[in-house]
C-alpha cells in the first residue's frame, strides 16, 4: 500500500491479443510466412510467437507511411491541435490499460512490475502528453532583413520516421519517438526489438482505437539485421531515430548515408561517471549511485557504472554500499516485493559474467555478489567492485549489467579528467553539498546530462542525449522538435518600399 491506495497488480493474461505486423491500421502475417518466439526472461518460457517482418512487410509498411504523410492526406489536412487532440487521446487509452501493459513489459523484459508500472508507463504516458501540449505551439519566425524582403520560416515534418527500438525500455523508448515524431504532424515505422515486441504490437491497437489515420503509425516486429536494416537503408524513410548499441548506431549512420542520406539521431552507449565529494550527503549519495548502477538489472544506457568517490570518505563509502546491496530482493519480477529480476537473455548474461570474471582476474575486489542466482532464469546478483583502476576492462566498457565499479581519486581536478576520459559522453552525476562545487564541476563534464544529488532523474521537458560516441541528437523537452521539423525560410521580395 502506497499512500493509502493499494498497490498495482498485474493482470492475467489468457491470450496475447496483438502479434502481428501492423500497417494502415490493420494486422498482418509476414510476407516470408515467418513467425519468431518471444520469451520470459525470469522463466525461460516461451510468451507467444510473433509474426516475423522482413524487408518486403517493412516496405509495405513505408509506403503506407509515405501515403499518409501525402499532400492533402488526412494527417497532412489535420489541423495541429486535432494532432494534440489524437495524442492525448492515445495517452488516455495507455492509462487505460496500464495494468496490461505494466504486466506485458515485465513477461516480456523480466523487469519488476512496479517498475514498469510506475517508471516506464509513467514515463510513456507523460511524454504523450508533453508533445500533445506541444502540437499547436510549433512555430517558425519573421526574420530581420532589410526593408526590401520579408523572410519567414516554417516548421514542416521531415516525411517518415523510422523508430528502432532497444529491449531495456521497449515502451518508453518508442514513445520518446513516437510523441514528438507525430506531434511535429510526420508518420512513423516503428520496430520494436526482437525480445520486446508486445507492448509495441499493443499499442498498434490503442493507435486504432485513438482514431490515428490508417498509415500515420506503422509497427514491424523482427531481426535488427533484416527489418532494422531494411528501414535504416530504406530511399523512402526521411530519417531514422536509433537507440542501442555504439556499434549498430554506427550501422545505422552508414546505412542513412550510403542510401538517401536520411537524418538519423542516436541514443547509444554510455560509461557514466559519478563524482561524489566529500562534503556530500553520503547516505544521499549511496543510494542514488547504487540506484544508477543497479535499475533494470544494470540495463540502462544512463548506468552509473564508474563510481569515483573521494579519498576520505572511500572507505565508508565502499561500506555502506554493501549494505544497502544487502536490501535488494532478487525474484520473480511479477511479485510486487521484488526489486532486481532476470537479464534479458543468454548473450547478455554472459557477457556480463564475463565482464565479472574479467574484473576479478585484473584486480579489482569483489565485495558483494557476483555470481548467478537460481537454476533457471537469467538473475545475477548486484555485484559490486572495489579497487576498480582506470585501465580495467569493467570501468571502461560499457557492461549493460548489475556492476557497480567504485575507484577512488584525491582531487577535484584528477576527478574531472578521469571522468571525462572516456569515449562516451551520455550522462555524469555529482554528489556534494557546495552548489559552487556543483556548479563548476558540472560545466566541464563532457555529457549531455548532469545529474546533481540525483540519478536517473528524467523528465520529459528535459533533453536527452550523447556526447561523444554516446550519440547525435536530443530526445524529450522542446529540443526533440528540431530533430522531428525541417524548417523551411520563405523569402518575399516587395515590390515597392514606403
Ligand atoms: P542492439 O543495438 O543490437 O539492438 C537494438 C535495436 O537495434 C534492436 O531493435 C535490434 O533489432 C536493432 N538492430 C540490430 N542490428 C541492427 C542493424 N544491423 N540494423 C538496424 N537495426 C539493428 O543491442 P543488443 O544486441 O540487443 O544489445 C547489445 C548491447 O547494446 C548491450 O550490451 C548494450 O551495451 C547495448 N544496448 C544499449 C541500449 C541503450 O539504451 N543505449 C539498449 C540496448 C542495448
Amino acid at each position: 500500500v502506497a499512500g493509502g491506495l493499494p498497490s498495482p497488480q498485474p493482470v492475467k493474461i489468457q491470450e496475447i491479443k496483438c502479434t502481428k505486423i501492423f500497417f494502415n491500421n490493420e494486422w498482418h502475417t509476414s510476407s516470408t510466412g515467418k513467425t519468431f518466439p518471444t520469451f520470459n526472461p525470469a522463466t525461460g518460457s516461451k510468451i507467444c510467437d510473433v509474426e516475423e517482418a522482413d524487408q518486403e512487410d517493412v516496405d509495405k509498411a513505408v509506403q503506407a507511411a509515405k501515403v499518409a504523410k501525402q499532400r492533402g492526406s488526412p494527417w497532412q489536412r489535420m489541423e495541429s491541435s486535432g494532432r494534440g487532440r489524437l495524442l492525448y487521446r492515445l495517452a488516455d487509452l495507455m492509462e487505460r490499460d496500464r495494468l496490461l501493459l505494466a504486466t506485458l513489459e515485465t513477461l516480456d523484459t523480466g523487469k519488476p512490475f512496479l517498475q514498469s508500472f510506475f517508471i516506464d508507463l509513467e514515463g510513456s504516458i507523460k511524454t504523450l502528453r508533453y508533445y500533445a501540449g506541444w502540437a499547436d505551439k510549433v512555430q517558425g519566425r519573421s526574420l530581420a532583413i532589410d526593408e526590401t524582403f520579408v523572410c519567414l520560416t516554417k516548421h514542416n515534418p521531415v516525411g517518415v520516421c523510422g523508430a528502432i527500438i532497444p529491449w531495456n525500455f521497449p515502451l518508453l523508448m518508442l514513445t520518446w519517438k513516437l510523441a514528438p515524431a507525430l506531434s511535429c504532424g510526420n508518420t512513423v515505422v516503428i520496430k520494436p526489438a526482437e525480445q520486446t515486441p508486445l507492448t509495441a504490437l499493443h499499442l498498434g491497437s490503442l493507435i486504432i482505437e485513438a482514431g490515428l489515420p490508417p498509415g500515420v503509425v506503422n509497427i514491424v516486429p523482427g531481426f535488427g539485421p533484416t527489418a532494422g536494416a531494411a528501414i535504416a537503408s530504406h530511399r523512402d524513410v526521411d530519417k531514422v531515430a536509433f537507440t542501442g548499441s555504439t556499434e549498430v548506431g554506427q550501422l545505422i549512420k552508414e546505412a542513412a548515408a550510403r542510401s538517401n542520406l536520411k537524418r538519423v539521431t542516436l541514443e547509444l552507449g554510455g560509461k557514466n561517471p559519478c563524482i561524489v565529494f566529500a562534503d556530500c550527503d553520503l547516505q544521499l549519495a549511496v543510494k542514488e549511485t547504487q540506484h544508477g548502477a543497479f535499475y533494470n538489472q544494470g540495463q540502462c544506457c544512463t548506468a552509473a557504472s564508474r563510481v569515483y568517490v573521494e579519498e576520505s570518505i572511500y572507505e565508508e563509502f565502499v561500506h555502506c554500499s554493501i549494505e544497502s546491496a544487502k536490501k535488494i530482493v532478487i525474484g520473480d519480477p511479477l511479485d510486487p516485493q521484488t526489486s532486481h529480476g532476470p537479464q534479458i537473455d543468454h548473450q547478455q548474461f554472459d557477457k556480463i559474467m564475463s565482464f565479472i570474471e574479467s574484473g576479478k582476474q585484473e584486480g579489482a575486489k569483489l565485495e558483494y555478489g557476483g555470481a548467478a542466482v537460481g537454476e533457471r532464469g537469467l538473475f545475477i546478483q548486484p555485484t559490486i567492485f572495489s579497487g576498480v583502476k582506470d585501465h580495467m576492462r569493467i570501468a571502461k566498457e560499457e557492461i549493460f549489467g548489475p556492476v557497480q565499479c567504485i575507484l577512488s581519486f584525491k582531487s577535484q581536478e584528477e576527478a574531472i579528467e578521469r571522468a571525462n576520459c572516456s569515449e562516451y559522453g551520455l550522462v555524469s552525476a555529482v554528489f556534494t553539498t557546495s552548489l559552487d562545487k556543483a556548479l563548476s564541476v558540472s560545466a566541464s563534464l563532457e555529457t549531455g546530462t548532469v545529474w546533481i544529488n540525483c540519478y536517473n532523474a528524467l523528465h520529459a521537458q528535459a533533453p536527452f542525449g550523447g556526447y561523444k560516441m554516446s550519440g547525435n541528437g536530443r530526445e524529450l523537452g522542446e529540443y526533440a522538435l528540431a530533430e522531428y521539423s525541417e524548417v523551411k525560410a520563405v523569402t518575399i521580395k516587395l515590390s515597392q518600399t514606403l
